[in-house]
C-alpha cells in the first residue's frame, strides 16, 4: 500500500479473517466429536445432508435442476446416488455459471478476480475462492460459503488437533503455545495455500520456510525455532533428516505433517527412524471439498460426515476395499454456494482392509496412489514441478496442459480456445527455473490441439527426463 497505510478493502480482509478464524474454533469441538460417532449415526447424518444438498441444488442451479428431475431429494437415500449421473470437472468448468448458487456470481468475475488477487481470496461477500490444478488436466475454479470453507478446514484439521493431546497432558497450551514450522509451499491461489492462509493463528505465528529453494538456509531458522509441528512434503523431509543425521539440523519435532503428495513407505520409515517420538500425519485433500483427516495410526480417514466418496473401477463399479480404484466419485455434502454431486477424481484409492486401531468408524483410506508429483532434476537442483504450473493456473482460458521437462529447461504445451498470455506464461516459469538456480534456462510453449493420455485416460501433467538425463 502507498505511504504504508491499510486500505479499507485490505482491512476488511483482515477482519474477516479473524472473524472467519474465530468460527474454525467454535466448528473445531463439533468436528472432534464427529470422529467418534458410531457407523449409524455416520450413515443418519450423511442421509440428511444429501436429502438438503439435493433440495438446495434442485431449486437454486438450473443445471442440476435438469440432471435431478428423476430424484426425490426429500426421500433420497445414500443408495439413490447410483442414479445420480456422474459429472466431470469439463461439466463444472462449462456450466459454473449455471451451477453456482451465489446470486448474480459468474465464472467471468471469479477468474477476472483471480487474476488480482494475492493475498486475499474473498469475493461476494465473504465467499472464497479457490484454485486447482487438480485431475483432469485442467484447471478447476472452486468458491465456498463463510462457513463451508470453515468447516473444510475443521473436518481435515482435527486429524492433526487430536494429535495434539499428548502434548497438551505435557502442559503444552494447545493451540497458542504449539510451536509451528511449514518447509514447503508459497503464494498463490492453490488451495493449501489460500486455506493456510485465512486460517493462520494471529496469536501463534508459524515460521514458514520454502522448501523449494535452498535447503541450508532453513536449517538455523529450525533450530532456532524448534518446532513441535512441522507441515512439509515428502520430497523434502528427505534432506532435513540427512541434515538432522549430519548435525546440521538439531530438532525434535512431535508431529511432522506431509501434504501435497502422496507419502511413500520408505519416506515415513525414514522420517520414522529420524525422530521416533514424532507422530507421521499425512492426509488427501481436494479443492472440491477436503475429503480426509490425519490418523496417527498411519493413513487416513475419510470425513464421512462431510464429503461422500465412492472409489470405482474403470466401468463406475464399487470396488472393494484392499483393491485399487481407477478413480472416485466425490460428493460434497456441505458446500452449497458450488454444489459438487458425483464429481470424478482421477485418484487411485486404495481403502484399509481392517478396521483403524483407533477406532473411528469413518472409512478408513490405505493410501491414495497417483498424486505422487515427479520431481525435474536440473543437476543438482531438484524442482517440484507443481511451481510451474502455477504459472498455467494464472491463465484461466487454459483448458489443459502438460509441462515437459527438457535438458535445460521446460516445455509447455496447452490446449485451449480462447486467447492465453503466453508471454507472460513464459516469463513467469523462466524466472520460476531462473530462481532455482537453472543457469539460461529455456522455456518454450506451444499450443496444441490434443493430447495423447495414458491408457486409463488421464492426463500426465509433469513429464520429467529419466533419471540423469538432465
Ligand atoms: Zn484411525
Amino acid at each position: 500500500m502507498k505511504n504504508g497505510t491499510m486500505g479499507a478493502a485490505e482491512m476488511s480482509a483482515e477482519a474477516r479473517r479473524a472473524s472467519h478464524l474465530a468460527h474454525f474454533y467454535t466448528l473445531l469441538p463439533e468436528m472432534l466429536s464427529h470422529i467418534g460417532w458410531s457407523r449409524a449415526d455416520i450413515d443418519a447424518h450423511r442421509t440428511t445432508a444429501l436429502r438438503e444438498m439435493l433440495a438446495h441444488a434442485k431449486a437454486h442451479s438450473p443445471w442440476y435442476a435438469a440432471r435431478l428431475g428423476h430424484i426425490d431429494a426429500a426421500t433420497a437415500t445414500l443408495a439413490d446416488l447410483k442414479r445420480i449421473p456422474v459429472m466431470t470437472k469439463h461439466d463444472l468448468m462449462e456450466h459454473w455459471d449455471e451451477i453456482v448458487t451465489i446470486p448474480g456470481a459468474s465464472r467471468a468475475e471469479a477468474e477476472a478476480a483471480l487474476r488480482t488477487m494475492k493475498d486475499q481470496f474473498y469475493i461476494w461477500g465473504d465467499h472464497v475462492l479457490l484454485a486447482s490444478g487438480g485431475t483432469g488436466g485442467r484447471p478447476g475454479l472452486f468458491v465456498y460459503d463463510f462457513d463451508s470453507l470453515a468447516r473444510m478446514w475443521a473436518g481435515m484439521a482435527r486429524g492433526f488437533f487430536a494429535s495434539l493431546m499428548p502434548l497438551a497432558m505435557e502442559g503444552v497450551a494447545v493451540p497458542n503455545g504449539v510451536r509451528m514450522a511449514t518447509v514447503g509451499g508459497e503464494t498463490s491461489g492453490h488451495g493449501s495455500f489460500v486455506l493456510s492462509r485465512v486460517f493462520s493463528n494471529p496469536n501463534n505465528p508459524t515460521t514458514n520456510l520454502s522448501g523449494w529453494r535452498t535447503m541450508p538456509d532453513n536449517y538455523a531458522k529450525l533450530n532456532e525455532a524448534q518446532p513441535h509441528f512441522i507441515f512439509t512434503y515428502p520430497s523434502v523431509v528427505v534432506e532435513l533428516c540427512e541434515a538432522q543425521a549430519n548435525g546440521r539440523l538439531n530438532i525434535s519435532p512431535r508431529i511432522l505433517y506431509f501434504g501435497g503428495e502422496q507419502l511413500p513407505q520408505a519416506i515415513y520409515d525414514l522420517a520414522k527412524a529420524t525422530w521416533p517420538k514424532a507422530d507421521i500425519l499425512t492426509c488427501w485433500g481436494t479443492s472440491e471439498g477436503g475429503g480426509s483427516f490425519a490418523c496417527r495410526h498411519g493413513g487416513y480417514h475419510i470425513c464421512e460426515d462431510l464429503v461422500i466418496i465412492e472409489p470405482v473401477d474403470g466401468a463406475g463399479q464399487p470396488i472393494k476395499p484392499g483393491q485399487l480404484s481407477e478413480s472416485i466419485y466425490f460428493t460434497n455434502l456441505y458446500n452449497k454456494a458450488l454444489p459438487i454431486i458425483r464429481y470424478t477424481i482421477d485418484d487411485v484409492f486404495e481403502l484399509a482392509e481392517e478396521p483403524c486401531p483407533c477406532g473411528s468408524q469413518h472409512t478408513k483410506v490405505r493410501q491414495v496412489h497417483g498424486r505422487s508429483v515427479d520431481k525435474f532434476r536440473y543437476g543438482d537442483i531438484v524442482i517440484a514441478p507443481v511451481t510451474l504450473e502455477l504459472a498455467a493456473l494464472e491463465q484461466p482460458n487454459i483448458l489443459e496442459y502438460q509441462i515437459q521437462q527438457t535438458q535445460s529447461g521446460a516445455r509447455f504445451l496447452y490446449r485451449a480456445e480462447l486467447p492465453v498470455n503466453e508471454v507472460q506464461l513464459v516469463a513467469k516459469m523462466h524466472a520460476v527455473l531462473l530462481d532455482f538456480g537453472v543457469t539460461a534456462p529455456e522455456v518454450t510453449i506451444e499450443k496444441v490441439a490434443g493430447f495423447t493420455r495414458t491408457a486409463a485416460g488421464k492426463l500426465k501433467h509433469f513429464l520429467p527426463l529419466p533419471e540423469g538425463a538432465a
